[in-house]
């Protein structure tokens, strides 16, 4: 059977490409540390679960709207003027199966072959593959290291055409951990306006900032902002809830009412008992979120201390999310490999650490090291990673 074009084009994860390999190892009985995690390794508070499990014996097993049960819509509202003291109506809200599926359904959405969607190197793996399945054309411009990994509002304009329809600013960055400043999005913002630019704002790790930042929606910024923009977001990281698939967009109602329709005809509603248990996420505040953020900081500081000894690899220090990105090409050349690719392989295969070259994410000199788990596994990493250097150099 032949396939469409559309898959034929995919580009394999890179991510996943590890992982399979980390764990085709670990079958054999190796054992492996995974640094690849995307998601915290904390349990969903009880009492969440706890609401899903209530839900399900009292019949709520039954389809929802397909843009979400209202009160979660009310919920992720309150939310957003608690956060970000920006005022939306549920109308103007759908809820996903998850923020990815957000994203997919919003360039299904907005973009006709063609039209090119800006993106900011390192990215997010799937936003290229996302653009190119809604036949967009995928521009990228460098956040280059000595930027802290950021765009800059020249670069922006500069990549402007007249086919440009969106672009995306993921702040905290995924796999950078970089954060924009509120003068920084002012900047942006102004561009984005100037060049009547949508802008799609990717928040999913809003509550993971460390060292007294401030994670700032641009769509907080003005009234001509927050028109201009879609904010993605969802549970994911925040509570720990990966596996339950929720996240949603935000803003403008004809995008969202696309969205819906697309969704009513696609997935028809996001897992109705997930979609109440995110109601209690949403009411409980932010303690159980400020446990896990607070210890990830601690992992932060403790890995990022250590990391930047090991010969070879620096890193600018992040202040979001749960990844370090240190640039390894000196570390690759000193032990004899032709590329980080290389020295990814074999890091796994002569020192079981699994770590994510950054070729993945476009910036094929770094490699992506998640401290989402726990720090024994983190020292042990780095104990291996600090071996595995002195044997080869
Ligand atoms: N956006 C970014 C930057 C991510 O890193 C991820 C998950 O890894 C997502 C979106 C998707 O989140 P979800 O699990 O809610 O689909």
């Amino acid at each position: 059977m032949k396939l469409a074009k559309r898959v034929s084009a995919l580009t394999p994860s890179t991510t996943l490409a590890i992982t399979a390999k980390a764990k085709e190892m670990k079958d054999r009985g190796i054992d492996v540390i995974g640094l690849g995690a995307g998601e915290p390794d904390f349990n969903t508070p009880t009492a969440i679960i706890e609401e899903a499990y209530a839900a399900m014996m009292s019949g709520q097993t039954k389809y929802t709207p397909s843009n979400g049960l209202p009160t979660l819509r009310k919920a992720i509202c309150d939310k957003l003027q608690k956060d970000q003291g920006i005022s939306y109506s549920p109308a103007e809200v759908v809820v996903t199966n998850g923020a990815k599926h957000a994203l997919y359904t919003l360039f299904q959405a907005i973009l006709d072959p063609g039209n090119e969607v800006i993106i900011p190197t390192p990215y997010w793996v799937s936003y290229p593959e996302q653009v190119i399945l809604a036949e967009g054309v995928p521009v990228f411009i460098e956040g280059y290291e000595h930027q802290q990994f950021k765009v800059t509002p020249e670069q922006i304009e500069a990549a402007i055409t007249e086919n440009t329809k969106a672009i995306i600013i993921n702040s905290p960055s995924n796999p950078t951990g970089m954060i924009y400043t509120e003068q920084e999005l002012r900047e942006i913002g102004e561009v984005c306006l100037k060049h009547d630019i949508l802008i799609v704002s990717d928040e999913i790790y809003e509550k993971l900032v460390y060292d007294g930042a401030k994670h700032v929606s641009i769509a907080q910024l003005s009234t001509e902002l927050k028109e201009q923009t879609i904010i993605i977001n969802g549970v994911s990281k925040s509570h720990s809830m990966t596996g339950w698939r929720i996240g949603y967009a935000v803003g403008n109602k004809e995008i969202i009412n696309a969205m819906t329709n697309l969704a009513s005809h696609s997935t028809s509603n996001p897992t109705t008992m997930a979609q109440i248990a995110t109601i209690k996420a949403y009411e409980m505040g932010d303690a159980p979120v400020e446990e896990m953020r607070v210890a990830f900081e601690d992992r932060l500081n403790k890995t990022y201390e250590r990391l930047v000894t090991i010969p070879g690899f620096t890193c600018v220090k992040p202040n979001g999310a749960f990844y370090l990105f240190p640039n390894v090409t000196e570390a690759a050349k000193m032990a004899g490999f032709n590329n980080v690719d290389e020295f990814v392989t074999e890091l796994l295969e002569k020192a079981s650490v699994a770590v994510i070259p950054g070729s993945g994410f476009g910036s094929p000199e770094n490699i992506r090291l998640s401290y989402a788990t726990s720090q024994e596994q983190l020292d042990k990493a780095l104990e291996r990673i600090e071996q595995f250097m002195k044997a080869s150099i």
